[in-house]
């Protein structure tokens, strides 16, 4: 029987550098599935909310389908996550500060989305809105909140900050958002 590797050992195994670089890609990709999967359930659920059903328990119905194949399956991938940040902070221990640091993974992460904002933006109270730049957009339906996350109220593309959002319009990996930030 094949014993499955826990976190020390796969760091002694491989180094702290190479799990390191691994899970920050694995983390991107991660992260980007989870994001599409957010996105899926969203639009399903936007899609469900506009149907008219003859009864009304068809509606939950089909909200507790999605919430239990769809949300399963984003749960499962939020955990997935955890344990990639698990191991990926643990690398991060003892490693000299180079490369995709905390610090500019943090700084990528907060850099205020407006700046790539095209087109008239408006600020009102806790938000700023524009055309959306991830489809035809002659309304402001692309709306970036306080702290950096967004949500196009258009196309229900959404994330939680800079790096989802060059991922998702410039088509990058994790670690190119970061860089590209
Ligand atoms: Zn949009």
């Amino acid at each position: 029987m094949t014993k499955r590797l826990n976190d020390p050992e796969l760091i002694e195994i491989f180094g702290r550098q190479t799990v390191l670089e691994v899970m920050v890609d694995k983390i991107g990709e991660e992260q980007e599935r989870l994001s599409k999967l957010k996105n899926e359930l969203s639009s399903k659920m936007a899609y469900i909310a506009t149907r008219n059903f003859p009864e009304k328990w068809h509606k939950t119905h089909w909200e507790g389908h999605l919430d239990r194949h769809l949300g399963q399956t984003i749960r499962q991938s939020e955990k997935q996550l955890e344990r990639y940040a698990k191991l990926y902070l643990l690398c991060k221990d003892k490693l000299p500060k180079n490369g995709l640091d905390d610090c500019k993974i943090e700084d990528a992460r907060n850099r205020p989305i407006v700046e790539f904002l095209e087109g008239r933006v408006r600020h009102v109270g806790n938000r700023s809105s524009a055309p959306c730049p991830f489809h035809e957009d002659k309304n402001p339906s692309f709306v970036v909140y306080d702290d950096n996350s967004w949500h196009c109220f258009g196309c229900s593309k959404h994330g939680n900050n800079a790096i989802d959002f060059v991922m998702q319009k410039d088509g990058l990996s994790f670690r190119e958002a970061v860089r590209a930030l």
